[in-house]
C-alpha cells in the first residue's frame, strides 16, 4: 500500500510538470509555431484509410480454392471487406479504383523462418563480423532487409533467432510505429541451445565469447525455463531451440541431438504455459523425433528426417519447414569456397538430404510451412523457395503457395487476421505478373504490395 501511494503521488507531480511544459509551449511559444511548418517529429503507425477497389485478372485466396477471374477486392481502411467476380461484389461510391491488370491477386506471403538482424552469409566484408562490427550495426542494416522483404510481396515474417541485444524486437517496433517499412514480425529474441551447441558461439578462445541464458545459452530444464522467461520478458513472441547441430556453427556434427528430451520438454512447457509456441531447428533423425515428442510446432529444416518421423510429424500435428533455399545456399557457399573445412562438408551433406526429406514429408502429408532462412540466402529473394518446393519436392504450385498463406498463418497463430485473401482479413494484399499456377517463377515478380491497407509497391 505504501508503494502504490508514493507511485500516485510520483505521477500526480510529473503530470503536473508536464501541463507546465505543454502550456509554456502553446502560450510562449505559439507565435514562432504558427509561423514555421511543424517538423513531423514521430511517424504515424501505418494504417489504410478509406475505400480502395482492387481489380485483377485472377485471385488466389490462399486457402487452396480455386481461383477466382476478374475478381474485385474492396478494402476498407485496413481490412478486407468484400472479394468476388466483378459484379458479384457491391463497390463503395468514393472508392480508389485501381486495375493492376494482368495479374494474380494473393494475400500477403508468410516466411516463417527469417533472421532479419546481421549480416546475409557471404558478405565479402562480414570477416569474423563477430569481433570486428560494431553492436548496432546488424540493428542498422537489418532495416534494408525488412523492406526488401516486404517489396518482395512478405508482408508477415516469423524472425527465429536474432543477435544483439534483442534488435529483432527493436525493429518490430519500428516497423510498427511506422519508422521503417517492412512485414508483420513475429519475433524469437536469442535462439535457445546447449553450450558448444549450435546456438552458442564457438570457435574463438575461452573468455571470448561466453553467452548466458540472457543470449539463450542454457543447460538443464532450470537454465531454459529462466531463458525462455528472459526472452519472453523482452518481447519474443516465440521461442527458437537448436534441437540438434546445424551446418554453419564451428565444431559439432550436424546430425547429432543436442537438447534431451526433457530438456526439450522444460521448454515447451513454459513456453505453452506463456502462450508461445517453440519452433526447433533439427536437422538429424532422433533430434526431429525428441523435439516433436517434446511438443514442439515445428521443425526447421528436419535434413535427416525419415519415415518414423515423418510419421510422427503428421500424428502431432507438427509443421514443417524446410528452408530449402538455404540448403541450396549454403551448397553453392561450400561449392565455391566460401565455406571451407567441416562446414562445406556438413553443407553438402545436408544438402543433399533434404532433396529426399522434403519428397518425404509431402508424399507422409505433414504438414508443411514456408520458410526460407533468409540471411543465410539473401533478403528479398524470399519467393524463389517456391521453385524449389515444387522442383524438389515435387509440391503443386497451389500447394506450395498455401504453404506461404493459409499453413504459415496457421503456424504462427495468425490465421484470423492474415492468411487469405477473404473478408475480415487485415488488407495484406500482393499482385505477381501473369499467373503463378501456370508458371511458380511468377510469384517472384511482385508489382503491387499492400500491407495493413497500405499500398508499398504499385506498378
Ligand atoms: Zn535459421
Amino acid at each position: 500500500m505504501k508503494v502504490s501511494a508514493k507511485l500516485v503521488r510520483g505521477r500526480t507531480v510529473t503530470n503536473f510538470k508536464l501541463v507546465s511544459v505543454v502550456l509554456c509551449v502553446v502560450i510562449a511559444c505559439g507565435q514562432v509555431l504558427a509561423q514555421t511548418p511543424v517538423p513531423r517529429i514521430t511517424p504515424q503507425p501505418p494504417v489504410g484509410k478509406g475505400a480502395v477497389v482492387l481489380k485483377a485478372a485472377r485471385l488466389i485466396d490462399g486457402t487452396g480454392a480455386a481461383v477466382v477471374n476478374n475478381p474485385v477486392v474492396v478494402v476498407t481502411d485496413n481490412m478486407i471487406t468484400a472479394v468476388g467476380p466483378a459484379g458479384s461484389v457491391s463497390v463503395p461510391a468514393n472508392a480508389r479504383m485501381i486495375d493492376l491488370g494482368d495479374v494474380t491477386l494473393m494475400p500477403g506471403l508468410i516466411d516463417a523462418h527469417t533472421h532479419l538482424i546481421g549480416r546475409v552469409l557471404g558478405d565479402p566484408a562480414g570477416d569474423n563480423a563477430a569481433v570486428r562490427d560494431f553492436e548496432s550495426f546488424g540493428a542498422i542494416i537489418s532495416v534494408e532487409h525488412a523492406r526488401a522483404t516486404l517489396m518482395a510481396g512478405f508482408t508477415s515474417v516469423r524472425n527465429v533467432g536474432a543477435s544483439g541485444r534483442f534488435d529483432d524486437v527493436a525493429l518490430r517496433k519500428a516497423i510498427d510505429e511506422g519508422w521503417t517499412p517492412g512485414p508483420r514480425m513475429m519475433t524469437a529474441g536469442h535462439s535457445l541451445g546447449m553450450r558448444g551447441g549450435h546456438c552458442d558461439e564457438n570457435g574463438f578462445r575461452p573468455g571470448m565469447f561466453d553467452p548466458g541464458i540472457e543470449e539463450g545459452v542454457a543447460d538443464g530444464p532450470d537454465q531454459i525455463r529462466a531463458s525462455v522467461r528472459y526472452q519472453i520478458k523482452y518481447g519474443a513472441d516465440v521461442i527458437k531451440t537448436c534441437a540438434t547441430g546445424g551446418v554453419l556453427s564451428e565444431g559439432d556434427a550436424v546430425g547429432a541431438t543436442q537438447y534431451t528430451f526433457e530438456e526439450l520438454k522444460a521448454m515447451v512447457d513454459e513456453a505453452n504455459k506463456l502462450e508461445r509456441k517453440v519452433a526447433a531447428h533439427a536437422h538429424g533423425t532422433e533430434g526431429i523425433k525428441l523435439a516433436v515428442r517434446a511438443g514442439v510446432s515445428s521443425i526447421e529444416h528436419g535434413s535427416f528426417l525419415d519415415e518414423e518421423g515423418a510419421r510422427l510429424m503428421r500424428e502431432h500435428g507438427t509443421y514443417l519447414v524446410p528452408t530449402l533455399s538455404a540448403a541450396e545456399g549454403v551448397e553453392r557457399a561450400a561449392k565455391t569456397g566460401v565455406l571451407k573445412g567441416l562446414r562445406a562438408e556438413k553443407a553438402l551433406e545436408a544438402a543433399a538430404a533434404v532433396r529426399r526429406a522434403i519428397k518425404l514429408a509431402v508424399a507422409t502429408k505433414v504438414p508443411i510451412a514456408f520458410g526460407t532462412d533468409a540471411g543465410v540466402v539473401p533478403h528479398g529473394t524470399n519467393a524463389h523457395e517456391f521453385e524449389l518446393l515444387v522442383d524438389w519436392g515435387g509440391m503443386s504450385n497451389m500447394d506450395a503457395i498455401v504453404a506461404a498463406t493459409m499453413n504459415a498463418a496457421k503456424l504462427l497463430g495468425w490465421d484470423k487476421k492474415v492468411g487469405s485473401l477473404t473478408a475480415g482479413k487485415w488488407a495484406d494484399i500482393i499482385a505477381v505478373s501473369g499467373d503463378p499456377l501456370r508458371n511458380i517463377e511468377n510469384v517472384q515478380k511482385v508489382t503491387f504490395v499492400m500491407k495493413n491497407g497500405v499500398i508499398y509497391k504499385e506498378r
